[in-house]
């Protein structure tokens, strides 16, 4: 089922960012090798007992230099647009403004569940002053301090009670879901379009397709697959829609909805800075990714200038070491027909569970080859191993002290685990746990 999703709106100064930061707190894993890879604050994953949604802080959106009320309105109407649940946020100590009258106005209109939440209520005598708030008709204000962390499991049971049951986003177990992402102009909607018109692919629209993206089904060889394009939905002429960070965003949602990721780039104007930043999306979230190189038209394309380019790719996008790289043009439809194979592969490999007691065979095998480390006179001592989850495949490692375990001998035991299974395509976890 897909994760709900909830927006912050409110002035600038209220405390979007510090409730956001609040209540998303850090994840890091320690296989994460990726520096210089950060997400951009606007878009992250929350938990609340046993709800998990998607957050996102419409204030982080910069819209440019519009005044105080279009901003407002533009991230009323992009939290409207994109949330099933907004938090309005107000600053206790100001009391309402004209432009929280304004934003509450175009919230009440949309008919979006909306909390209200006022912040800086720091201490208790100030809740006295709470009442003022229900005049804006949201009903009970919840009076919160994101800096001192006080009222917020009120106001996200209030949240978590509105998120949509009837979902009718079902997800098919057995339909491959994948999205195309990279910069402007690299072919996303070219390589849709020829997909969709390549040989012996059967194509429908979905029915109730979601107001993100549009869905379509497309049956290959006994394969479903759904393309989740949001490309397709660009140019509905609202003007933050063309601002990167909303772009972003949008890519956000459709990664996270998606089974693999296929991260384009251009072989005509050749690697850039963005187009590693957008990868890094995909690879944060744990999505299996191949690289796609469009254009191939347009360059030398024999054998050789592969074995170059591919050497290049690799050199930028380190951290994406197993994803593969397909060629292809979406324009003459070169090789395109390499492309679904690739799909299902990653998409197998980034489902798949081995068995424990294969696993503990060439976890021991790893370890006769390579002795564990010893730190400051101790030794790391791997007991055994258990893939605990998948998509991507999550490795549990029992060890005496999982602070003896440092970054490269996870690595060498990942790499032993992509040797013998394989995993092409897909990110594998690894996670060392003291035995209980
Ligand atoms: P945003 O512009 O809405 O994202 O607001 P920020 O999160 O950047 O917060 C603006 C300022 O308000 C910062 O200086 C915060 O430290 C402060 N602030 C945020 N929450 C609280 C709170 O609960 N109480 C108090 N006293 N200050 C807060
Ligand atoms: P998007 O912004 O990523 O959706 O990119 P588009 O699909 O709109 O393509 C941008 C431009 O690149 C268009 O002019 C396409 O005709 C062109 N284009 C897309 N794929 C190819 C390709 O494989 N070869 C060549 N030569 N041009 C392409």
């Amino acid at each position: 089922m897909r994760k709900s999703v909830v927006a912050i709106v409110g002035r600038p100064n209220v405390g979007k960012s510090t409730i956001f930061n609040r209540l998303v707190g850090e994840r890091i894993s320690i296989v994460e090798d990726v520096p210089g890879v950060t997400r951009d604050r606007i878009y992250a994953q929350a938990e609340w007992l046993t709800s998990t949604f998607n957050l996102i802080d419409t204030g982080g959106i910069e819209i440019g230099d519009e005044p105080l009320l279009v901003k407002m309105r533009q991230q009323a109407e992009i939290a409207i647009d994109e949330a099933d649940v907004i938090i309005f946020l107000l600053n206790g100590r100001e009391g309402i403004t004209a432009a929280d009258e304004e934003v509450a106005k175009m919230l009440f209109k949309s008919n979006k569940p909306v909390v209200l939440a006022v912040n800086k209520m720091d201490n208790p005598e100030m809740r006295e002053e709470i009442y003022e708030y229900y005049s804006l008709g949201f009903g009970e204000p919840y009076p919160i301090s994101g800096s001192h962390g006080l009222g917020l499991g009120d106001m996200l049971d209030a949240v978590v009670s509105k998120f949509p049951t009837d979902d009718t986003e079902e997800v098919e177990e057995d339909t491959i879901y994948f999205s195309l992402i990279g910069r402007p102009n690299v072919g996303k909607s070219s390589l849709v379009n020829s997909l969709l018109n390549e040989e012996r692919v059967i194509v429908s629209e979905i029915e109730g397709t979601t107001r993100d993206a549009i869905d379509t089904r497309l049956r290959k060889d006994d394969q479903d697959f759904v393309i989740i394009d949001t490309a397709g939905m660009r140019k509905r002429g609202k003007v933050y829609e063309s601002t990167e960070k909303y772009s972003v965003l949008r890519a956000l949602k459709a990664i996270e909805r998606s089974d693999v990721v296929l991260v384009l780039i251009d072989a005509e104007t050749g690697i850039r800075e963005q187009d590693k930043k957008i990868a890094g999306y995909a690879h944060d979230a744990g999505r299996a990714i191949i690289i796609v190189v469009n254009k191939w038209d347009t360059v030398e394309s024999d054998e050789k200038a592969m074995k170059q380019f591919e050497t290049k790719v690799r050199s930028h996008f380190q951290f994406l070491d197993y994803a593969p790289v397909v060629f292809l043009s979406a324009k003459t439809k070169k090789r395109i027909h390499t492309l679904i194979p690739a799909i299902k592969v990653a998409s197998e490999n980034h489902a798949k569970r081995i068995k424990t007691n294969v696993l503990n065979d060439v976890i021991m095998d790893a370890l006769a080859v390579n002795p564990t480390p010893t730190v400051k006179g101790r030794r790391l001592k791997v007991l055994y191993a258990t893939q605990v989850s998948v998509k991507p495949p999550s490795f549990a490692v029992f060890v005496n002290d999982p602070d003896l375990m440092h970054f490269s001998y996870a690595r060498f035991l990942e790499n032993k685990i992509r040797e013998a299974f394989g995993f092409v395509g897909t990110p594998i976890k690894i996670f060392p746990r003291r035995r209980q």
